[in-house]
């Protein structure tokens, strides 16, 4: 967890100059909801060799974009929100961002005074490091601080007065269907067998079939 005081040192004393906070760590960073809704908006990542290089620029729209010619659009979310910061033991406040990939965890359920643990997951292969997100738990929310606005911080960020364009994440949800629990099509040599039942001539026999069955499908187109 970056450590807001070392990062922003004109903070006045007792405060911490807002910010956006991206997730970049493995370790889960742990994360307090202030409001009911986030917005969304379009980006593009410059990878073009350009004073932009390696920033996100916000996308007003393909008829008025520049960078919609030679980058895909990436969906970024805000909210206000508070990180616990282990060290100091105070919750910091934050413009957290969501990325694509965390905003489907966080749709259907999203409100203010939830707990939430955000993740940069490390994955193997193509396809990036996704940031993913789990539900901790619902708090009373009139213990927390009201929400704060966003604006001011994402005009500084994107260096643009208006959002004209607020956009839903296009990521499509994940579908979750129960895996079936019957025994129809599985050969007998394959279902569990009760720990009593000794090993016999005729189950050694099964899987025998078994294996032939299993090599007749390898066969087949
Ligand atoms: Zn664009």
């Amino acid at each position: 967890m970056p450590d807001p005081r070392a990062s922003r040192p004109d903070h006045p004393a007792g405060s911490v100059r807002l910010e956006v906070y991206r997730v970049k760590s493995p370790v889960p960073t742990l994360v307090r909801t202030l409001s009911d809704e986030y917005i969304g908006i379009g980006t593009h990542f410059v990878k073009e060799r350009t004073r932009e290089k390696g920033r996100s620029r916000y996308c007003p729209g393909k008829e008025e974009c520049t960078y919609c010619r030679t980058s895909p659009v990436q969906w970024k979310g805000y909210f206000p929100a508070e990180v616990y910061e282990k060290e100091s033991s105070t919750w910091i406040p934050w413009v957290f961002e969501l990325t694509e990939a965390s905003e489907v965890d966080v749709r259907g359920k999203f409100g203010r005074g939830q707990c939430w643990f955000f993740a940069r997951e490390k994955r193997a292969g193509r396809g990036g490091n996704p940031v993913v997100a789990r539900f901790g738990k619902q708090l009373d929310c009139e213990l927390l601080r009201p929400a704060f606005e966003v604006w001011p911080v994402l005009r500084t960020v994107y260096g643009v007065q208006t959002f004209d364009l607020l956009i839903a994440n296009p990521t499509p949800d994940r579908v979750f269907l129960p895996p079936s629990t019957d025994t129809e099509g599985v050969p007998s040599a394959w279902l569990p067998k009760t720990p009593t039942e000794p090993a016999t001539v005729a189950s050694q026999e099964e899987w025998r079939k078994a294996r032939q069955e299993l090599n007749g499908f390898a066969k087949m187109p």
